[in-house]
């Protein structure tokens, strides 16, 4: 059998991409080397955007039982005076969820692979480990060893490596890591109180101490998280070691506070590959960016890696150009990397070796203060969504409420596009839903305050073109389906 595509790679991103593509009718595999999930310390937060990714897949409502609102992140000084203030508004945002939320990432890997198990066109296939990769004219097919020891070969018609940053994939499609700059290693702990410790406090606190900067993370339930930098002289395995660790953490909790769950041990980077294709290759997630933990963007930049890729294969799989999948990385990559680029600088603030940079954006963003506030970067030049035509082209539309809920945007349209203009344009990507806002104010406001009347939202929900009369939405997306068919 050849598959629509292959996914190397059972992590988010992988899992959130399996989901998208199943759910529309694609044929999925999905393979990892591991049997069971990833089990030691990693994702802590998500953001509003991402969330409304895991609310187009349909586990947004089980999520949120498990999740917790974020008031925001303080850096501090040795003597905890207030460097830079990081805050997150607690109402429902424009994405219609709260801006901020930490997490269990087990929870949500979960909750994806309860999802995507239950989908009739995705097979996934576990303890497989691919040590090849081939290109073929129709196909590519992965080639490794199972589980129960033999080789196997899988071929599908696209592969997309969400296999983290060793990336197979990522060597095989050639190129370069792009280095920002940033490497250290990091230990990270996650204990469990045994009582409540409410002076610990609800904000992440990131402690700019050069000596040893720390990061302190309140997570839901009774999880608490550190993470401490290690010095040059420190192993591993010493640092590791639950003396060492206790004696870290003794400034906040013993162990008559609490019991260390798990702690790992890692080097963080700030890296962004140079090709993210090649052919029927393509990597999203970790294969294609590393950051630093510091905003928590990680995870959620490999979650709109896949929200962006899987509806441009499925109009592949249905007829289009495959030039549209050269959009993929003219748009997710300054993207991503404008998240690496902030978290590298957030973390020079944290070793205290560069403050004014992290303190200038800052002032930048609300003058005369020391608050920042949360990046919201456009995509990349993109053949299909011309960025230059207006400032909202290319930056995500809201959620707004159709008159049946404040999430009702989204659950009314699916992983579709949808076109809002008061004409009906004469032809439309199959499957789009075209909206007059003339019968919905929320729509018409919302499109006054982009300073226009029509506009194309794309699957992924960013604006893919705006219009004062809503004709030549498409006129940069027609042409990729040279007369083909495109039924989504
Ligand atoms: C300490 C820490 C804190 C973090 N905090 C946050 C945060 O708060 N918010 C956030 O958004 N992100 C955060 N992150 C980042 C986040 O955890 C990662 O970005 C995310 O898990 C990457 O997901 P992925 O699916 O791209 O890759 P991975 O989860 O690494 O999955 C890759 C998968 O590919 C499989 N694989 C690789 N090669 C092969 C092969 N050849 N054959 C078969 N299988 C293969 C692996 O087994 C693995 O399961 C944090 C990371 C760390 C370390």
């Amino acid at each position: 059998m050849v598959y629509d595509v292959a996914i190397l790679g059972y992590g988010p991103t992988g899992a959130m991409l399996g989901n998208l593509l199943a759910a529309q009718g694609v044929s999925v595999l999905v393979v990892d080397r591991e049997v069971e999930m990833y089990p030691l310390p990693r994702a802590v937060h998500f953001d509003d955007e991402v969330m409304r990714v895991f609310q187009t897949v349909g586990i947004a409502d089980d999520l949120l039982k498990k999740v917790y609102v974020n008031p925001g992140m303080k850096f501090v000084d040795e003597e905890q005076n207030l460097l830079l203030d990081w805050p997150r508004p607690q109402e429902i945002t424009s994405h219609g969820w709260n801006a901020s939320y930490r997490l269990h990432q087990p929870d949500l890997e979960t909750l994806l692979r309860q999802s995507l198990e239950k989908e009739a066109s995705a097979a996934v296939l576990t303890g497989f480990d691919v040590t090849a990769i081939h290109e073929h004219d129709a196909y590519i097919s992965l080639s490794g060893t199972t589980e129960e020891g033999s080789s196997k070969t899988c071929k599908a018609r696209y592969l997309v490596g969400c296999d983290g940053a060793n990336s197979l994939t990522r060597r095989v499609i050639g190129g370069e890591m792009d280095d920002l700059g940033f490497e250290e290693r990091w230990l990270v702990v996650d204990a469990i109180l045994k009582r409540p410790r409410p002076d610990l406090g609800d904000h992440t606190m990131q402690f700019c101490t050069p000596d040893r900067p720390m990061t302190y993370c309140r997570n839901p339930g009774a999880r608490r998280r550190w993470e401490m930098t290690i010095k040059d002289d420190e192993t591993d395995a010493e640092i590791r070691e639950p003396e060492h660790v206790w004696g870290l953490l003794s400034r906040w909790i013993t162990p008559d506070d609490a019991e260390l769950e798990r702690r790992a041990v890692y080097t963080f980077r700030s890296q962004v590959a140079t090709r993210w294709r090649k052919g029927r290759l393509f990597i999203a997630g970790d294969a294609a960016h590393l950051t630093p933990p510091f905003m928590g963007q990680g995870m959620c930049m490999g979650i709109r890696d896949a929200a962006n890729l899987a509806w441009k294969l499925i109009a592949c799989l249905n007829g289009a150009n495959e030039s549209l999948l050269d959009t993929y990385s003219t748009e997710r990559s300054p993207h991503a990397r404008a998240y690496v680029d902030t978290a590298t600088r957030l973390g020079r603030l944290i070793n205290a070796l560069d403050r004014d940079s992290a303190l200038k954006m800052a002032e930048g963003q609300s003058p005369g203060t020391s608050q920042m506030r949360s990046i919201t970067p456009k995509l990349g030049p993109s053949a299909i969504t011309d960025t230059g035509t207006s400032e909202c082209v290319g930056r995500p539309f809201g959620q707004v409420d159709l008159g049946d809920g404040q999430r009702g945007f989204d659950q009314r349209i699916g992983y579709k596009h949808a076109v809002i203009s008061p004409i009906q344009p004469a032809q439309m990507p199959a499957g789009a839903q075209w909206l007059d806002p003339g019968d919905y104010p929320s729509l018409a406001r919302a499109l006054n305050d982009l300073g226009t009347r029509a506009a194309w939202i794309r699957p992924d929900r960013y604006i893919g073109a705006v219009s004062e009369t809503g004709s030549g939405l498409f006129d940069h997306f027609h042409p990729y389906f040279d007369g083909n068919d495109y039924k989504q």
